[in-house]
């Protein structure tokens, strides 16, 4: 954006969207000529709401003092916000796009008839990561550990990270061999939801149960996110 491009006057009056006040935003942040230009946009913009305004006209200290300060709060705050905002998206992409994959469970039995047409389709659909589809044959299903796990990663794979935490918390709590893949997910779902403490805490909990598949990974991980 060159300065003749950028909409000072739009921009003090408030009458751009999000992504316009952003460049905005940046492009002031980073030149002086601008920050000066929109002071004495707003004092001009002062004068003229004098002169043609009768009773219900707002000061013109107003716009000077607006013009001043939002130039003095860009300069200021706006790297800082910025930065952070970069920092968060970056805790985002360091977390796990994959799904945990399926075995199939030819063990288990007690299940008949409908149930088992149902976990055959549920299954079938998780493996071809049709997961919207899964999601929906799995909600018919009895709430065994199993398909409550698969359910959870179902969810974490449709970015649904409430239902995906709820249901890890109940399959570990039914069977303790989800616990450390378990931990390894919710890990995951505060990494994607920019929640840095809480993912360390997961991560550290997963290093503690001591050698499974996911503690190298996650021993990794604690380390990338020492540096941030
Ligand atoms: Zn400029």
């Amino acid at each position: 954006m060159s300065c003749e491009q950028v909409p000072l006057i739009e921009f003090l009056l408030g009458e751009l969207g999000s992504s316009e006040t952003e460049h905005v935003l940046s492009h002031i942040e980073g030149c002086p000529t601008c920050r000066e230009r929109l002071q004495t946009m707003a004092a001009v913009e002062g004068v003229y709401r004098d002169q043609h305004s009768s009773d219900q006209n707002i000061p013109r200290f107003w716009f000077v003092a607006a013009g001043l300060l939002i130039a003095v709060l860009v300069a200021t705050f706006y790297p800082i916000w910025h930065r952070s905002s970069i920092d968060s998206l970056k805790t985002a992409s360091l977390a796990s796009e994959e799904k945990y994959p399926y075995f199939p469970l030819h063990t288990r039995s007690g299940s008949e008839g409908l149930e088992t047409d149902i976990r055959e389709r549920a299954f079938a659909a998780y493996s071809a990561e049709q997961f919207r589809e899964a999601s929906e044959w799995f909600i018919q299903l009895p709430p065994s550990a199993d398909t409550l796990f698969y359910s959870a990663v179902t969810h974490y794979m449709l970015e649904e990270y409430p239902q995906a935490l709820e249901q890890l918390a109940e399959a570990v709590k039914l069977d303790n061999q989800w616990k450390t893949v378990g931990l390894w997910y919710k890990a995951n779902i505060y990494l994607k939801t920019e929640q840095k403490r809480p993912a360390q805490k997961a991560l550290r909990d997963l290093v503690r149960e001591g050698q499974n598949e996911y503690r190298q990974k996650a021993l990794e991980l604690l380390e990338k996110l020492e540096t941030r």
